[in-house]
């Protein structure tokens, strides 16, 4: 599928990103709309992480909801694009967002 990626200092590039995998402990948007924030900016300033699709505040439709009862195809969704453990103290304090553990890419690089 085609995406935006960041390619350098304030510099982007239409490039073919590789589908989602399903593997039903995530769920699959499409996205309908996507926001650019301060930490958007922050990249496109840097100019890394090279590759990055940004976009991580969006709404979108369930197109596969993997293994989630609580959501069908179709439902308007939004999500908080990280991956935290749930358990470290960024965690348990309400911060996931500091989650060291998260799987995000872009969120790894954000805290380093
Ligand atoms: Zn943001
Ligand atoms: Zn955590």
């Amino acid at each position: 599928m085609r995406a935006v990626a960041l390619k350098g200092k304030r510099e982007f590039e239409l490039k073919e990103i590789e589908e989602p995998v399903i593997d039903n402990e995530k769920v699959v948007i499409k996205i309908l709309k996507a926001g650019i924030c301060g930490s958007d900016l922050h990249y496109f300033e840097m100019g890394e992480p090279v590759g990055l699709v940004m976009g991580h505040e969006f709404c979108g439709e369930v197109i596969n909801p993997g293994n989630r009862t609580d959501l069908k195809v179709g439902d308007r969704v939004t999500a908080l694009p990280i991956s935290p453990c749930g358990n470290c103290p960024a965690c348990l304090s309400g911060n996931p967002q500091y989650c060291k553990s998260t799987l995000d890419p872009c969120c790894r690089t954000f805290f380093r």
